[in-house]
């Protein structure tokens, strides 16, 4: 079968759907293919919370912000590995992609914010239901309003070329082949490789299976290969993240454990001792717990911080089900909500004092916490086993400021695109929490525009 538009779009999960958007109102044709049964991909799994300085929540809570700001965060929150072309372009346009959602697709955010890791100041604004089915539903809502045809499980498997352009996609369902031609591009947003284990093997060894990941299975970099095939460069493959609360038996990421940055908890390990900064980046984080007893963490809060987040109420499915199969425990006193995991109790209390010492003192001594210090009260109590698992993956598509993807010499391969977890060089060696939404919307936008306007025709 064969199918003629302006652009194409391989993947329809945030960026996908982005890119095509903004393409269709630059006036092209455009059509998205997706492999999976239902669209999304990381992004519908993700909390989906959105750096953007400057923003309007922190402009109403009288938080001072800057584009550098965020700049220097998320290069030094990637160890500056990232290219500073593609974090200026993030920075710069950040705030400009949160209220293109808000405003043009009707994304609801919350009227609060949330502190994510290694970033230096509260910048993170939460969808409606700190879900990423809120921005999905969304997006596939304005993508059917404009028309932009959304073909689910049509698998992507190879790059048309003609000469040394790209001019389609060839993709198959379980019976048929279908050829998607782009008269003016093509562009991968089919995200990144946490769920290919031979691929996370190759380029980082450590990353085997014996790691969970919470990835959607969809996830196994075949955006990379495609574009490996006509000549594309690759960089930072790897750089995998590992995110640090997960669950030990399935590898999801647990946004019950969303009180760690939306309010107060503390880490502790089977001694019940603290050994990270609870805010720290979660390439840390997730390092420190390997190295604790069972390579597990114990995130420890109390009912005022449970109400103050209301994660219970933002996450109910997730949270009575840990609650169920006991991965969390909610108890009277800490002696028997440690009790549940065999934790050290009397350290727990001791170090719960101290916390609270600190927290009344404004400092903490002995991990330097840089914000939502906060003395826990009476109980219940609530303990959370956690163990890091894959989440995501910085490496992958050389693009250039344009999203045009780059070979090998530096040079964009005509008719290219690519946006979001399939490009590497923006967050280095570690993603800080809520810059990938940051990301897919901004260079998702940069990739729509571009090959809308054919851009490398034009240069
Ligand atoms: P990003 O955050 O960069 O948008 P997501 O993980 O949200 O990445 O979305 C990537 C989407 O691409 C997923 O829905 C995934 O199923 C889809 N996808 C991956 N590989 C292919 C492929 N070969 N053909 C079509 N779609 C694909």
């Amino acid at each position: 079968v064969e199918h003629k538009d302006d652009v194409v779009v391989i993947g329809a999960g945030g960026a996908g759907l982005i890119a095509a958007i903004e393409a269709k109102l630059n006036g092209a044709n455009v059509t998205v293919i997706e492999k999976m049964a239902f669209p999304g991909g990381n992004t519908l799994i993700s909390g989906a919370e959105y750096a953007a300085p400057e923003n309007w929540v922190q402009k109403k809570e009288g938080l001072k912000d800057s584009k550098d700001q965020f700049f220097n965060d998320t290069m030094k929150g990637g160890d500056n590995e990232s290219n500073p072309n593609l974090v200026r372009v993030l920075a710069d346009n950040a705030l400009d992609g949160a209220v293109w959602l808000k405003d043009y697709v009707n994304v609801v955010f919350e009227d609060r914010q949330m502190f994510f890791g290694g970033h230096s100041v509260k910048r993170s604004l939460v969808p409606n239901g700190a879900s990423g089915v809120e921005v999905i539903g969304k997006l596939m809502a304005k993508a059917k309003e404009l028309g932009i045809p959304v073909y689910l499980e049509m698998n992507a498997v190879e790059l048309i070329t003609e000469g040394n352009r790209v001019v389609g996609v060839k993709a198959l369902t379980p019976t048929e082949t279908h050829n998607f031609m782009g008269k003016n591009g093509v562009i991968i947003a089919s995200g990144g490789f946490g769920s290919n284990i031979e691929m996370r093997k190759k380029h980082d060894p450590r990353m085997d299976e014996k790691i969970l990941s919470t990835n959607t299975t969809g996830i196994t970099g075949d955006g990379i290969v495609m574009g490996e095939k006509v000549g594309a460069a690759t960089t930072d493959m790897e750089f995998i993240q590992t995110y640090p609360v997960c669950d030990p038996e399935n590898g999801a990421l647990l946004y019950t454990g969303d009180v760690r940055l939306a309010g107060s908890a503390i880490l502790v390990n089977k001694e019940g001792k603290r050994f990270v900064e609870e805010l720290d980046r979660r390439d840390v984080i997730s390092f420190a717990i390997t190295k604790q007893t069972g390579g597990v963490g114990y995130l420890f809060w109390d009912q005022a911080q449970l109400d103050k987040t209301e994660v219970a109420v933002h996450h109910k499915g997730e949270y009575e089900a840990l609650l169920r199969r006991g991965i969390l425990v909610k108890a009277d006193t800490i002696d028997e909500a440690a009790k549940h995991f065999g934790i050290d109790a009397k350290e727990l209390k001791t170090t719960v004092e101290k916390y609270n010492e600190y927290a009344k003192n404004g400092k903490d001594l002995e991990f330097n916490k840089r914000g939502g210090l906060v003395a826990f009260t009476e109980g219940p109590y609530y303990i959370l086993k956690n163990t890091p698992a894959i989440h995501h993956t910085m490496g992958g598509l050389v693009i250039d400021s344009k999203g045009r993807v780059l070979d090998k010499n530096g040079n964009p391969i005509e008719g290219l695109f690519a946006a979001g977890e399939v490009t590497g060089d923006i967050h280095g060696k570690n993603r800080l929490g809520s810059n990938a939404i940051t990301d897919i919307t901004v260079f998702g936008k940069i990739s729509g525009e571009n090959a809308a306007k054919n851009l490398q025709k034009v240069n």
